[in-house]
């Protein structure tokens, strides 16, 4: 009979009971045994409800006090060796240390976890690094499992993907040589598992979706094979997962597994191949239930999907799963108190999505009419999406409707912009300026904490940002800074204090997803038409401009940040909800440029990152990436001048749209990478500003002012020093004003002497 399977489950807990236990135990306010005794709970209330919704393959070892790759890493013993790690085991403070940094060894890198907004642990690879088995996690919580009566599947991360996500710390090492290591002690792990009585395994390859070189079938090969051999009774579900396997599905359907997992929401027209290809006594795993987002499933589109492989297939090969880990998904909708009911009921957390595949399952099970009321309800939920007025609202769809060429280009080339905005600001060479928020102190979030409680007027509340903003610009003019900012002390954080103004999205109670480590965030919801109906920061903006002769630069956030940062609805193209948000933040821009603020900045961190995973889909996700900014940006005179901002370096792929953007001036991340780095900027003659920051906003160390005249002198000497702004690598919010104080000081000076040596 067909199988239910889950492929991981959220493992910080509905409340983010994992979050703090682990936070207490690194502060030292709780000991080891507390926080183990949590992860145990959590664990164990996890399976119990997989159970309790239906769930026949219920996966162990998704859990994980940090991160799965790391998780991986232990289990491999690939510690490096500035942690000075000899074993035989992994202990909990090492573990910890190879996330965060320690006294004398500092963190492994981390990076994003293919296109979604968790980050792992980078992998090292080292000369001469000794594998062997340095973890025994995952069979511990196997024989946990079991001890309450639950024969889990235990999940892999594939060896193949772990050493393709992973760095050579030497440029002789080549990962994928290291395969041979690497599966010995997979192949040791996986006997254990064996003989602790694990009946399946779930081995992940989620790099099956990306384009791959023309070493990985080979390697796959190679290390399927070994696994294979190595197995007695035991069986492997080979999962794969964020988009479908394209050409390489042929050869990675001949290798040797008991089941095949794929994604079927985001490479439905893989099915039929998969299928022809799949071979006697083998089951493939349909994920037709979306684990990317927080929606309810078209049950009917997708029993359609399940249908036509049992028609092949026949009910006894077909498992049926979500299209990846739940752990990108929060855990429950029944803790969502304040949703509106219309809302509610087209949204599936976690545990919902489990019932949906039990859905399924029993549809295979009973036959349609079993579960055909639940069908019905799916169909009637998205009818009335449909024709909701708050998910389509004309006006807006007429604004998209109607976009002219016009709306997306300045009204004149930047080299005449820079004259005339030269003439209105009158800046010096080198001209310093910030990215936006100030330190937030305690009294900043207490006030805006009191005020979202009910506990501060919004009068005394205005007044007590008021304050703050003076004191920011009080500040800035004091230390000699060129073009100022108001601060951000009204935000919390800069997309949801944008979606918290704007109508079509929703914000969750506890909502909450991991991103790194303890670290968790509450996307918002983007599920209908945006709209803004009032300005959303010209308020704060001009209260701090009335206070400075100086230019205060307007801070906003742009189009494609937003629908990154947040759960977006599916019943339109991305693309159309950016033109949305472009739409929205073009009538910001514009009410501040009436309202005298003659700069405006709005950041866009987070264009790299939605990258599409293929290199075939990334040259169309650019296109309207950059039309939206150009959209939001492009309704202005040549004398506002436009600024943008990205907190990363790596432009090599994306300098092309970057210079598309037709910002007047752009400030990037640059002083912890290599003058090199800018390289993409000089290689292309990127013509309008740029503003490399020139220290390191992530640490507290004071940079002196000689350190930053190198810096500067180094990035004029590779672009031209006409074209190049003085500024931190990102906003000042998590620092705290001593060091601020201090390291901005040093930069205006720094700024001054190049100035002299021009
Ligand atoms: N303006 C924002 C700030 O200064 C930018 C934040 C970001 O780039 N992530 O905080
Ligand atoms: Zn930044």
């Amino acid at each position: 009979m067909a199988i239910s399977a889950n492929l991981g489950f959220p493992r910080i807990g509905a409340h983010r009971e994992l979050k703090k236990a682990v936070e207490d135990y690194w502060a030292g306010r709780t000991d080891l045994q507390a926080l183990l005794t949590t992860g145990k709970r959590l664990r164990l209330d996890h399976w119990r409800l997989q159970k309790d919704a239906g769930l026949e393959h219920i996966p162990s070892n998704d859990f994980s006090l940090y991160d799965q790759v790391l998780d991986t890493t232990c289990m491999l013993g690939a510690v490096p060796s500035r942690f000075g790690f000899e074993g035989p085991l992994v202990d909990v403070d090492t573990y910890f240390a190879m996330a965060r940094g320690a006294e004398k060894a500092h963190a492994m890198e981390m990076t994003k976890w293919f296109d979604t907004n968790y980050h792992y642990i980078v992998p090292e690879f080292e000369a001469g690094m000794e594998l062997r088995r340095a973890s025994a996690k995952i069979v511990d919580e196997f024989l946990e499992a079991k001890d309450e009566g639950i024969v889990t599947r235990p999940v892999l991360l594939g060896p193949v993907s772990y050493l393709l996500l992973g760095k050579a710390k030497s440029p002789d090492i080549n990962p994928l040589n290291l395969l041979d290591r690497v599966l010995s002690v997979y192949v040791e792990v996986i006997g254990r598992l064996e003989s602790a009585g694990a009946e399946w395994i779930q081995v992940d390859e989620p790099v099956l979706v990306l384009d791959l070189d023309e070493r990985a079938p080979a390697a796959f090969k190679t290390a399927y094979e070994r696994i294979a051999q190595a197995r007695r009774t035991l069986k492997l579900c080979l999962t794969t997962y964020f988009g479908g396997l394209a050409d390489d599905l042929d050869w990675t359907m001949a290798l040797p597994f008991d089941a095949i997992g794929l994604d079927l929401v985001r490479g439905p027209d893989q099915l039929e191949r998969a299928v022809a290809l799949l071979g006697e006594g083998r089951m493939l795993s349909l994920g037709v239930v979306d684990g990317r987002n927080i929606w309810r499933t078209d049950l009917r589109g997708a029993f359609d999907l399940v249908r036509q492989a049992v028609a092949k297939l026949g009910p006894d090969r077909i498992m049926i799963a979500p299209s990846c880990s739940l752990l990108h998904c929060p855990v429950d909708l029944a803790n969502e108190q304040a949703l509106s009911p219309e809302l509610r009921e087209r949204m599936a957390f976690a545990a919902q999505k489990l019932e949906e595949i039990s859905i399924l399952t029993r549809g295979v099970h009973e036959g349609a009419d079993a579960i055909e009321a639940q069908l019905q309800a799916s169909r009637d939920i998205f009818a009335r999406r449909d024709s909701s007025v708050q998910v389509r609202n004309p006006a807006v769809r007429k604004r998209l409707a109607e976009l002219s060429d016009e709306m997306f280009e300045r009204r004149n080339p930047f080299a005449k912009r820079k004259q005339t905005q030269q003439a209105r600001f009158c800046l010096p060479a080198l001209p310093t300026t910030t990215i936006g928020s100030f330190p937030q102190t305690r009294e900043i979030r207490r006030a805006r904490a009191d005020f979202k409680a009910g506990a501060l007027g919004e009068a005394d509340y205005r007044r007590a940002m008021q304050r703050e903003i003076e004191a920011v610009i009080r500040f800035q003019e004091d230390i000699g800074l060129d073009v100022l900012v108001h601060g951000e002390p009204e935000r919390n954080d800069m997309v949801e204090y944008f979606g918290q103004l704007l109508e079509g999205v929703a914000f969750t109670q506890n909502g909450w997803v991991q991103s790194y480590g303890s670290r968790c965030v509450k996307p918002p919801i983007i599920y209908g038409d945006v709209r803004r109906p009032r300005p959303m920061t010209v308020e704060w903006s001009t209260y701090a401009q009335s206070l400075t002769d100086k230019p205060v630069k307007g801070m906003l956030t742009g189009p494609i940040t937003i629908l990154q940062w947040s759960f977006v609805r599916e019943d339109q193209p991305r693309k159309d909800t950016a033109y949305q948000l472009a739409l929205c933040i073009r009538d910001e821009v514009s009410d501040l440029e009436a309202a005298g603020i003659g700069i405006i900045q709005i950041d866009e961190p987070a264009i790299r990152e939605g990258l599409p995973l293929r290199k075939s889909q990334r040259p169309e996700y650019l296109r309207w990436a950059v039309a939206a900014f150009r959209l939001a940006t492009c309704g202005v005179q040549d004398r506002t001048q436009i600024h943008t901002h990205m907190c990363y370096s790596d432009f090599n792929e994306i300098i092309e749209a970057i210079a598309g953007l037709d910002a007047d001036v752009i400030s990037i991340e640059a002083s912890r990478s290599d003058v090199e780095l800018l390289d993409a900027f000089v290689d292309y003659k990127y013509p309008n500003d740029i503003g490399p920051g020139v220290y390191d906003i992530h640490s507290p160390r004071v940079p002196s002012t000689e350190e930053m005249v190198d810096l500067i002198r180094r990035m004029a000497e590779t672009l031209r020093v006409g074209q190049l702004w003085v500024n931190p690598d990102c906003g000042l919010k998590t620092r705290q004003w001593p060091e601020v104080e201090a390291s901005l000081k040093n930069m205006v000076l720094a700024a001054r002497k190049m100035r002299e040596e021009l």
